[in-house]
């Protein structure tokens, strides 16, 4: 049994995958920013709200006025918004950062991943790209770096060395180790038996210990978000405090003011709808691999994590922890307790890939009870606020202007996300990669 939440799909292409990813030299952070443009007469998704018959004016790679019938500088390009809804750039808070996982992302609208486990050195690497403006051909990364779990705990599974702890008192070095490799947050993986008999495979940090990591990076002034699948180890883990829950609940001992638990805490939850379903045999990716506005830019790599050629070979354990309806449910309950939810997928678990299937988790988001508003505001300005993510998340005065322009309403219609006409990064136009289809 391999394939677990971060899995097999990963595993296979970690030994080979680490000199795809982008190496920001010294041309790429000395470029100078793109021409500016402004998008006239265009619907705006500002993040919150949609603006009507609206410019956007960008230059020097961000965003610098927003309004009704502006004056632009003379010079810029125009482009036709009308028809057309102007998104921030996408932001997926729950990735793992591997292969071409960042110009996947890009690919499909996604400007910014919040990573929940890869190679510190990784991170360190790529850490000076996100504050630059050159234009780039891949996502911004910001990551947990390394995960704290248990000798033999999950994460420790995949081959990358994994610095784990067992008890309380290692808690506090354990974090400013984190902290000093260029961790953003720390990641806590919790798993422990549950009282109903159900153990998961793997073994698990105690209560003290999950105590312990959160206090620990509390006091360092940083987020202790949380892996949880079941709803007993999500109680104990909102009641030591967790910042955000990073998969939601998907085993059917259900609520029980569990939502009400998460809000008097004002934690959040990233749902990772797209991989639970896709763990309880429900996946989204054959629909998303099928839809003719993403089929053409999908690598072959993304199709084979999207739609697994080896499937459903489940641990019994797992059957009965992952169900299909149970997260929805969960999610609609968070949702009308007002809980912040972002917008994640875990890609690329299998039946997931990056980029392409956050369009799927903004469906499924609208499924499980949010509005079309709620799903867009998960994808944008609520991981922002949740990740002081400051320039982004948002199109306002002083955005990076890190932008999705898509045919249609997607306040009204979610899957609308996913007619994109252009796409820009740090204000540069991206030119999305097309690949030969795979030949049927
Ligand atoms: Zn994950």
């Amino acid at each position: 049994m391999r394939a677990w939440l971060i899995g097999g799909g990963v595993a296979a292409v970690l030994v080979t995958a680490w000199f795809w990813l982008p190496q920001p030299g010294d041309a790429v952070r000395h470029a100078r920013p793109a021409p500016g443009f402004v998008v006239r007469e265009v619907a705006v998704f500002d993040g919150e709200r949609l603006q009507p018959d609206t410019d956007v004016v960008v230059n020097d790679g961000r965003v610098v006025a927003v309004g009704h019938g502006l004056q632009a500088p003379a010079g810029l390009a125009e482009i036709d918004g009308r028809g057309r809804t102007l998104l921030p750039g996408l932001i997926d808070a729950h990735v793992h950062t591997f292969g071409n996982g960042l110009f996947d992302a890009l690919n499909f609208g996604v400007t910014t991943v919040l990573d929940m486990f890869t190679d510190p050195a990784v991170v360190r690497e790529l850490k000076p790209a996100r504050e630059a403006f050159a234009p780039s051909s891949h996502a911004d990364l910001y990551s947990a770096g390394s995960l704290a779990t248990a000798p033999g705990g999950h994460g420790t599974e995949f081959g990358l060395p994994v610095p784990t702890l067992s008890m309380p008192s290692e808690a506090s070095a354990w974090v400013d180790a984190r902290i000093a490799e260029g961790s953003d947050w720390i990641k806590i993986v919790y798993e422990p038996p549950g009282s109903d008999g159900l153990t998961m495979p793997f073994a698990s940090l105690n209560r003290a210990t999950l105590t312990a990591l959160i206090q620990a990076a509390h006091r360092s002034s940083r987020l202790a978000v949380v892996h949880v699948t079941r709803s007993e180890p999500a109680r104990q883990a909102l009641s030591a405090g967790a910042d955000g829950l990073v998969h939601v609940y998907a085993d059917d001992a259900q609520d029980d003011g569990l939502a009400e638990l998460a809000a008097a805490k004002h934690a959040f939850v990233t749902p990772t709808l797209s991989v639970l379903r896709a763990f309880a045999g429900e996946s989204a990716g054959p629909d998303l691999a099928a839809d003719p506005e993403l089929a053409p830019y999908l690598s072959p790599e993304q199709r084979a994590t999207l739609v697994p050629a080896v499937w459903r070979r489940m641990d019994p354990v797992l059957a009965r922890t992952f169900h299909a309806d149970r997260p929805m449910v969960a999610v609609g309950r968070l949702n009308r307790c007002g809980v912040d939810l972002l917008a994640g997928t875990d890609a690329p678990n299998p039946g997931t890939a990056q980029g392409v299937s956050l369009h799927g988790e903004l469906e499924l988001l609208v499924r499980a009870g949010l509005t079309p508003m709620q799903a867009l505001a998960a994808a944008t300005s609520v991981p922002a606020r949740r990740f002081s993510l400051q320039d982004r998340g948002h199109i306002r005065p002083g955005s990076r202007a890190d932008l999705v322009l898509v045919r249609g309403d997607p306040t009204t219609d979610i899957r609308a996300t996913r007619a994109i006409v252009a796409i820009w990064k740090n204000g540069a136009p991206v030119e999305r990669r097309r690949y030969a289809s795979t030949g049927q």
